[in-house]
């Protein structure tokens, strides 16, 4: 597994992570089994960034999570996030206590606001996020779909603490982060985190090339991980809720492709 850098920090994250949005829902005991089974595969691949959030399947995401990672807690980097109804100072510290008592824990690795909430003042929401890194219930602050604005609005908010990511939708299906978003991460040093990075399984093989299949050996959704991550400041966050898949995305950047094949997409 290759890892990058959280930001500025000297934290290593895995550059391919695992989503968990819809995991923790499921119709039968095996299926939950297959699950768990597919996180632990994953840690055992060297993934150590799991993301998940309070509202993913109402608090089921982290639960299922809990029981993934019991006994490899060191080994695991979570990261969850806060509901944008919950941005009220008061009701940050509540949602994130709720997600450490899901999750099991005593502390979150990255604790990100899910969406910006614009009738709740960035500098109340921050300073609650300032406080749960005091209280050692978060190591690190970061936020998700925030426009490079909030982004800086959100850096100004903070006094103590440095914001390390933004979490945005990025695939080869969805570039629209290549405007601003991984410009402004990338001069200022944040780990843009790509949700959604295989289309949400609709995987558009039309947009892979050909010959990057067959120089590097590598299925189309191993090309859409590799090529979403070229970038020394990505990191991609692919759900997968099947073993097969997790250990097809864990192999995707295994080799690292030429500048000039990274621009055939
Ligand atoms: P995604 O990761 O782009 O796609 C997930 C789908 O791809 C699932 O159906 C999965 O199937 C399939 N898949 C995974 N690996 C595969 C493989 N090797 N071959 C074929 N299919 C494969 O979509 P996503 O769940 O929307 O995004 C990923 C994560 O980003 C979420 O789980 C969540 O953690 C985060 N997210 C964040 C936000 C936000 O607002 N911050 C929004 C959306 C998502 P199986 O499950 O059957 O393996």
């Amino acid at each position: 597994m290759e890892y990058r850098r959280l930001g500025k920090t000297s934290e290593k994250i895995s550059t391919i992570g695992m989503g968990t949005w819809r995991i923790g829902s499921y119709h039968s005991q095996e299926e939950k089994a297959e699950q768990i089974r597919a996180i632990r595969r994953g840690i055992d691949l060297g993934i150590n960034l799991i993301d998940t959030a309070e509202m993913y399947g109402d608090g089921r995401s982290e639960r299922l999570i809990a029981e993934a990672i019991s006994g490899s807690r060191d080994s695991v980097f979570i990261a969850t996030k806060v509901w944008p109804d919950h941005l009220r100072h008061d009701d940050v510290i509540a949602a994130c206590d709720q997600s450490l008592q899901r999750l099991g824990v005593r502390s979150v690795d990255l604790y990100q606001v899910h969406w910006p909430n614009p009738s709740v003042p960035m500098r109340e929401t921050m300073s609650a996020m300032e406080e749960l890194v005091r209280a050692g219930k978060t190591r690190y602050v970061g936020v998700s779909n925030f426009s490079t604005l909030q982004v800086e609005e959100a850096r100004e908010a903070l006094s103590r603490s440095e914001l390390v990511s933004n979490q945005v939708e990025y695939s080869v299906a969805n570039r629209s982060a290549e405007k601003d978003v991984l410009p402004y991460c990338k001069k200022e040093g944040l780990t843009l985190i790509a949700y959604s990075p295989l289309a949400r399984g609709a995987i558009p093989e039309s947009l892979i090339p050909a010959p990057l299949r067959q120089r590097y050996g590598m299925t189309p959704v191993q090309i859409m991980l590799n090529w979403v991550t070229r970038d020394d400041a990505v990191v991609a966050i692919p759900k997968a809720a099947r073993l097969s898949h997790v250990e097809e995305n864990a192999a995707s950047v295994s080799v690292r492709f030429s500048r000039s094949d990274y621009d055939l997409v």
